[in-house]
């Protein structure tokens, strides 16, 4: 039979969005000045718009999510000595260089993630230092969370689990960051505004080049104090940007348009899962599936291994990100249509089954 139509259906990550026109339109007008010098118009529409959402005084843009985080855990502790508390499998451990301790001296201490992200409260008590020891050890100043938590398949972390780590940090004269790369996301799965869920932290990181498809950026949010602090650390990292109102512009466009299009997102992600559920050789965790993101293994009972199958995939259009020798992750985000994912599924049983199955492609 012929092959069909070329197409590319992009599941690596909710990074590979692409501006929207409207993003573009809007960064061709957009009203710029320098921003290092606290000027640029665009810059401080979205800050404040940002600031608003998330409930807190003040917001920065900064150009990543590392270096809002990196910038978030080194204000929290700007002292030498100083230790961190955060999951054993979160972002800013793994995947982030190493930065807090490489570039910011600040030492992680790391407890261990459940499967839904987060970490047992009296856990996190057992690991904050007791400051009688001050001359043996470092100092415990910040707890962090992750709120979706990706490596835990974009789990959410609820509110009422937020507050009490809040009321931990306050007991012990602690602050709370979250790394709320995927706040939104959560947000919108929890039904909860994103202001109310991250109440009890001190800062917070927003992707916005995530799931809301904006090109470039994060925003970080806190008090006046923090962010003025913040501000200085972004310029000495070298996150200072002029006439960065043209990213932001783009941002703002994805902070209007694109939260409602999550919950598509979700849905699609659901369909998905569900759907490899049914298929041998896949083994995965439906039910842990509640915003866009998902982890499923390559069991032995599969005709494929999971890199036979991601070069299937890859032949056909379909990119997904090959985690280890059995472990695959998919991501969807607002270009994935749900015929892109019936395509997706029709693609996977054909790879896993070697039957042929007609779909509307
Ligand atoms: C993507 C991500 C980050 C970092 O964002 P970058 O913009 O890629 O640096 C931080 N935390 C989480 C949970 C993420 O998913």
């Amino acid at each position: 039979m012929a092959k069909m139509v070329s197409r590319t259906v992009d599941l690596r990550s909710d990074t590979v969005t692409k501006p929207t026109e409207a993003m573009r339109a809007a960064m061709a007008v957009a009203d710029v000045d320098d921003d290092v010098l606290g000027y640029d118009p665009s810059a401080l529409r979205l800050e404040t718009e940002m600031a608003r959402i998330t409930g807190k005084e003040a917001a920065l843009f900064v150009p990543s999510g590392t270096m809002g985080n990196l910038i978030s855990v080194l204000v929290h502790c700007d002292l030498r000595g100083s230790e961190v508390i955060l999951g054993d499998n979160s972002h800013i451990h793994i995947y982030e260089n190493g930065g807090i301790s490489t570039i910011g001296g600040v030492h992680p201490r790391t407890v261990k993630n459940n499967q839904d992200g987060t970490m047992d409260i009296d856990l996190i008590e057992a690991a904050i230092r007791d400051p009688r020891g001050v001359l043996v050890y470092p100092t415990t100043r910040l707890i962090c969370l992750e709120n979706s938590h990706a490596n835990s398949g974009g789990t959410c972390l609820s509110v009422e689990y937020t507050d009490k780590v809040g009321e931990l940090a306050k007991k012990h004269g602690l602050k709370l960051h979250i790394d709320g790369a995927r706040i939104f996301n959560a947000s919108v799965a929890l039904g909860i505004p994103v202001h109310r869920l991250v109440q009890a932290a001190d800062s917070v990181s927003v992707c916005l080049s995530k799931g809301l498809g904006a090109p470039v950026g994060s925003v970080i949010v806190g008090s006046k104090s923090f962010i003025a602090k913040a501000k200085i650390l972004r310029k000495t990292l070298g996150g200072g940007m002029r006439q960065v109102g043209i990213l932001c512009a783009a941002a703002f466009v994805a902070v209007q348009e694109n939260v409602g299009k999550l919950e598509g997102d979700h849905r699609n992600a659901k369909i998905l899962a569900e759907g490899l559920n049914q298929m041998k050789g896949v083994r995965i965790d439906v039910a842990s599936v509640e915003t866009n993101i998902i982890y499923f293994e390559i069991d032995e009972s599969s005709k494929l291994t999971a890199e036979e199958l991601c070069n299937y995939l890859e032949e056909h259009g379909i990119r997904v990100m090959q985690e280890s020798s059995s472990r695959v992750r998919i991501v969807l985000h607002h270009q994935i249509s749900e015929s892109d994912v019936q395509y997706t599924l029709s693609c996977f049983q054909q790879a896993l089954t070697g039957v042929q199955v007609q779909n509307g492609i």
